[in-house]
């Protein structure tokens, strides 16, 4: 995709600009698109609190995270809605405000688990472009920019050494002195789990799309990983800013 034809598409479809910012766990993706948003102007969805809630509700109900079939019907009568804020989603799990329970440990692991499944994308895929039917969106998760939105204006793809994207991820959950006490290491471990889960996956695995800007933030503060991510978007909507409608 030439950075000329990207903005006039989004005019040609009646439609605002979207932004897919895919990548592995603890690359920055939220710190960045949140950033992208404000700066903008465009709502800021993050997809994987979607996948985060129906593992909520399975695990509520009991139901193994690897019975494809009871999931597929668990997802038949549960309604995911996201509700773009400053800061993180509001999410609404059968119109019950779950937003403050879906960062701890079980429910990141189950979400891992139930995403695996293509009926469960499928039907996740459907709802986040709904979402994002009339652009003006910055859209965070793993397969935005090649399943969700292949068609977006920029992609971004995030990464960085599991190392690095591990210890980033004990500082943000404040882990350093906790009770019981949690090791780095154990941060890294899981990491690498999920992203062995994402990555492996046989529907729409962990990847760059092939029209994404690859940035690798191992060796970048947020603040410069938020400046590049910025600085690709100035790029690629600067040719035709006067057509651009955002
Ligand atoms: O991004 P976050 O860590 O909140 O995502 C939780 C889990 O949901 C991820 O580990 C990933 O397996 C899954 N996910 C996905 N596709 C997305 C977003 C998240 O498979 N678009």
């Amino acid at each position: 995709m030439s950075t000329e034809e990207s903005p006039s598409r989004a005019a040609e479809a009646g439609r605002k600009i979207i932004i897919t910012i895919d990548g592995p766990a603890g690359a920055g993706k939220s710190t960045v698109a949140r950033h992208l948003a404000r700066h903008f102007g465009l709502l800021n969805l993050e997809t994987g609190a979607m996948y985060r809630a129906f593992a909520l509700k399975a695990l509520r109900t009991e139901l193994p995270l690897d019975e494809s079939s009871s999931l597929e019907k668990l997802a038949a009568e549960t309604a995911i809605s996201l509700e773009p804020g400053e800061g993180d989603n509001r999410v609404l799990l059968d119109g019950e405000d779950v937003t403050g329970l879906l960062r701890n440990q079980i429910v990141t692991d189950g979400a891992s688990r139930v995403s695996v499944f293509p009926a469960i994308r499928a039907w996740m895929v459907r709802l986040q472009q709904q979402l994002g039917a009339m652009g003006g969106v910055v859209m965070e998760g793993r397969d935005i920019g090649t399943v969700v939105f292949p068609h977006a204006e920029v992609k971004i793809f995030l990464d960085a050494a599991p190392e690095v994207r591990g210890q980033r991820r004990y500082d943000q959950l404040g882990l350093k002195g906790s009770i019981p006490e949690v090791q780095p290491e154990e941060v890294i471990q899981d990491l690498r789990a999920r992203d062995q889960r994402d990555r492996n996956r046989a529907d729409s695995p962990l990847r760059a799309a092939p029209d994404a800007v690859i940035l690798d933030s191992t060796n970048m503060t947020l603040e410069e990983v938020v400046q590049a991510a910025e600085d690709i978007v100035e790029a690629k909507l600067k040719p035709a800013s006067n057509t651009l409608v955002r």
